[in-house]
């Protein structure tokens, strides 16, 4: 290829419709009627209704989880699980995350304490958590990302010798599996989200997993008086009901899961085929899981062997249409407001600032082919022939 056969040089998008980095479920015409007629005949959208009912059923059923507990979306969730552990002062996660991570954290009154991440596996580095307990730390938060998890046996084992609770935002992990058992069913609680760029989508949607029945009741109560069960004492209450129509989305999108895990697999081997062929990228592995969903297709970009930058790379795939992000990009303490409110992390979080500077996420998900995948690595592969080219033009 040459230099204007590329969009950023004036050519046409190679993809007329955008290729989006999430999973978007859209279930046929005919699937979707069936399960909004049951809503519509009973003339019931809300309040802990049959679907709802039926979907927190499935889903224990599904993890092999004693509660599942649906909620608005995860963000909620997470507010709702740090008010019902009793969490007080500061809570310590790692620093690259999705925002709404920290987000929770600040909406429930407590403080984040942002701990760096492993470079290879991008997880928290247990090795640095030991430094930053003090007085005021109450609980731990570990984030499973990208299809895979935390070394949740060392994280769990450190969390009990400290007497931390510990719990997890598990937002990217529904469906995978730490030694055979199902995320879900790890720490207090594990916080899903059913967004609609997720693998199990319910468009907007969330679930809290516990086997600690306290903990569950008061959920419950937090969440609505619908579906509270046994009123037990909670110091405030949110709405975070999950309606009927994001529980029937959900429900096709559950019975669907192996059929999406399984495109999203093959999906990432061909990624995993194509991308070996091309210097200076690097497809991350999901860490640690012996069962992932695939759900994100994540990247390093070396600059110096690939020949661009991660993001000038952005640019020109988006002018192709090919809606990468660089998620997590600047890293929790770089973002609004942390930047401001907690100056002392800046220069201390390597490895986070090296994450959000080189990674990239590629399309995969239901609007996704194989076919696609092949034009996307051509198109890299491309790129990085005429690199020199590239980058003095776009300078
Ligand atoms: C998507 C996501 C969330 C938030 O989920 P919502 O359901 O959109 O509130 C939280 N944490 C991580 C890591 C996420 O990717």
């Amino acid at each position: 290829m040459r230099l204007n056969e590329f969009a950023l040089f004036g050519a046409k998008p190679a993809f007329e419709r955008p290729l989006p980095v999430g999973q978007l479920y859209f279930p046929s015409w005919e699937r979707y009627e069936n399960a909004f007629r049951g809503i519509f005949e009973r003339q019931y959208y809300t309040n802990q209704g049959p679907l709802t009912e039926l979907l927190e059923a499935e889903l224990a059923g599904f993890l092999g989880v004693r509660h599942a507990i649906c909620v608005t979306n995860a963000t909620i969730g997470l507010m709702m699980t740090a008010d019902a552990m009793g969490l007080k002062g500061k809570v310590i996660l790692p620093a690259f995350t999705f925002i709404a991570s920290a987000q929770a954290l600040t909406w429930a009154g407590l403080e984040p304490v942002f701990c760096d991440v492993d470079i290879e596996s991008h997880h928290i580095d247990i090795n640095r958590i030991d430094d930053l307990i003090d007085g005021k730390v109450s609980a731990i938060m570990g984030v499973n990302l990208w299809g895979g998890a935390c070394d949740i046996s060392l994280l769990s084992e450190l969390a009990t010798v400290k007497g931390l609770p510990l719990y997890f935002d598990s937002a990217h992990a529904f469906g995978c599996e730490y030694e055979g058992i199902h995320l879900g069913n790890f720490g207090f609680a594990e916080i899903f989200s059913f967004h609609a760029t997720k693998i199990l989508s319910a468009t907007e949607g969330g679930c809290i997993c516990t086997n600690d029945d306290t903990l569950a009741a008061r959920l419950r109560n937090i969440r609505s008086s619908y579906g509270a069960g046994e009123p037990v004492d909670v110091v405030r209450t949110a709405n975070g009901r999950m309606s009927e129509a994001q529980a029937a989305i959900a429900l096709m999108s559950l019975e669907d899961f192996p059929i999406n895990q399984k495109k999203n697999e093959i999906l990432y081997r061909r990624y995993e085929q194509e991308l070996n062929a091309i210097p200076g990228l690097y497809l991350i592995a999901p860490a640690g899981v012996s069962f992932s969903n695939y759900q994100y297709v994540v990247c390093r970009v070396d600059e110096n062997e690939y020949g661009l930058s991660r993001d000038l790379l952005i640019d020109l795939l988006k002018s192709e249409n090919i809606l990468v992000r660089r998620y997590f990009y600047p890293g929790l303490h770089r973002s609004v407001p942390y930047v401001y409110k907690f100056p002392e992390y800046q220069g201390c979080m390597p490895n986070t600032d090296k994450l959000s500077a080189s990674c990239i996420q590629f399309p995969i998900g239901a609007l996704v082919s194989e076919e696609n995948v092949v034009r996307i690595c051509n198109l890299l592969m491309h790129a990085h022939q005429i690199s020199t080219e590239i980058r003095s033009r776009h300078a």
